[in-house]
């Protein structure tokens, strides 16, 4: 199957309330003309260089998401022009992303990435933790930057009950932060292997990659 044909096929499985944004981290611009020609505008990439390059040689309307770890010193590449950071994981990662909003005239539409898999590779706030920093006095101190939500990963493992559990974590703090912040409207959740799990715990915003462009190497 083509890439169009993929990604065809999966969005029209998806409920109209989900985003799909098409993570091309890797894979050739060529390939991600073809989804863009097939009607694509949202792109994830987990590189600020890689993303930076796509974007500067590719159309004008697509939207490019940062969804991977990101280095407080690469925040002023994508500043410019990014629509959505997904992973941001700390505090010191907010006050540059509301340095570098503030010098570009932009404010930068981030989600805070919560920490909800077993592994301690995978990055992000512990719940309780955020869910007491991220009052709105504190929000307030980044005139730069939109929170619109969360975004987590699940944990690595072919136990669904597992996954859901862990979806639904993330889905119960996102519930309790949006009584606060009564504008918060996204919950990124779900990639290839889980995203139909996701949309059933909640999520509106899922990450595919290997499922429309084919594995990474
Ligand atoms: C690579 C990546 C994805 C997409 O993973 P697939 O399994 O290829 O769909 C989603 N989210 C993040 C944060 C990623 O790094």
């Amino acid at each position: 199957m083509s890439i169009a044909d993929r990604l065809l096929r999966i969005k029209q499985s998806l409920p109209q309330q989900v985003t799909l944004v098409a993570v091309s981290k890797t894979k050739p611009e060529t390939d991600l003309m073809e989804a863009y020609e097939a009607g694509q505008r949202v792109f994830g990439e987990n590189k600020a260089q890689e993303m930076t390059a796509k974007w500067s040689s590719m159309p004008k309307d697509i939207q490019w998401h940062m969804i991977g770890h990101l280095q407080s010193n690469k925040v002023k590449y994508i500043a410019p022009y990014v629509a959505l950071i997904h992973g941001v994981d700390r505090s010191e990662l907010l006050d540059e992303i509301e340095k570098q909003g503030a010098k570009n005239n932009r404010i930068i539409s981030c989600l805070l990435q919560v920490h909800i898999a077993e592994e301690s590779t995978k990055f992000g706030w512990n719940p309780q933790e955020l869910v007491s920093w991220a009052t709105q006095e504190q929000l307030e101190k980044y005139p730069h930057v939109r929170i619109q939500g969360l975004m987590g990963m699940a944990t690595f493992t072919s136990d669904e009950h597992q996954i859901k559990q862990e979806f639904a974590s993330l889905k119960s703090v996102f519930d309790q932060l949006k009584a606060i912040h009564a504008h918060w409207d996204t919950l990124s959740m779900g990639m290839s292997q889980d995203y139909a799990l996701a949309i059933s715990m909640g999520s509106n915003m899922v990450r595919i990659g290997s499922s429309i462009f084919g594995e990474r190497n």
